[in-house]
């Protein structure tokens, strides 16, 4: 019944809505707010360490030095674009003039992403949280808006409680990886226990790994067996990023 409802509500939408490129205006295509070619000139990330997701000179699944050195809590991380225009625009379209269109662009294109990696499907989605007096500011949470359209195509349950932001950190932007670490220690706080033993955080875009890191450590010593990272886009770490 809910897919008929869904596939209905579909049929209306297109109808009433025709998708439409949010880069260029032209139709969109496949159900998307973007057309063909738009779609074709995004920049895809290539794989690079499978571990933290940094640029390495060689395309093979390996792990860069520095996560052997220093292995970082979560397991893997699985970026889907460089953070490089136009998905600049589109992340920071939705954060800071909120065009949810570009939500729901980005969780739908990073959707259809893990969707082709279903042995990493995991039990939960975790978007990474505010702090109340930013999300008081902002009024939404991107990330949670990004989260809300895996949920709705990969039916991955979204949780937005488990964790919560206790201190309010200076934006990361513009801090030598050694300063985002210590900004973000013990930025957050487990609500109440993850009985997941596989779960995901979401972020939009993910630069040295600090922020995500200080949360899967938080799940780990928890009891979380697994954590992975999603991330719409991965900035290299001269460019700045969240
Ligand atoms: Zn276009
Ligand atoms: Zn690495």
């Amino acid at each position: 019944m809910h897919e008929i409802v869904n596939g209905w509500r579909r049929i209306i939408q297109a109808w009433l809505y025709p998708p439409t490129c949010v880069l260029c205006g032209d139709p969109g295509s496949e159900d998307r707010d973007l057309c063909s070619p738009c779609s074709a000139a995004l920049p895809v990330r290539r794989r690079g360490c499978s571990r933290c997701g940094a640029n390495l000179s060689v395309e093979r699944d390996v792990v860069c030095g520095r996560c052997q050195q220093h292995p970082p809590f979560f397991d893997a991380t699985f970026a889907l674009f460089d953070y490089e225009e136009p998905v600049r625009h589109l992340i920071r379209g939705l954060k800071f003039h909120r065009r949810y269109a570009y939500g729901r662009l980005l969780g739908g294109l990073l959707a259809e992403h893990m969707a082709s990696h279903p042995e990493h499907r995991p039990e939960l989605i975790i978007p990474v949280p505010l702090h109340p007096v930013r999300y008081r500011e902002r009024g939404f949470n991107q990330t949670a808006e990004i989260a809300r359209e895996l949920w709705r195509q990969l039916g991955i349950p979204v949780d937005a409680e488990t964790v919560c932001r206790v201190r309010s950190t200076t934006a990361q932007a513009g801090l030598s990886a050694d300063e985002r670490r210590t900004n973000i220690r013990h930025a957050f706080r487990l609500v109440r226990p993850c009985p997941q033993r596989h779960v995901a955080l979401l972020d939009d875009v993910v630069t040295t790994g600090a922020t995500v890191n200080e949360l899967a450590k938080l799940l780990k010593n928890s009891g979380v067996e697994r954590v992975d990272v999603w991330c719409c886009a991965r900035a290299d770490r001269s460019s700045p990023g969240g």
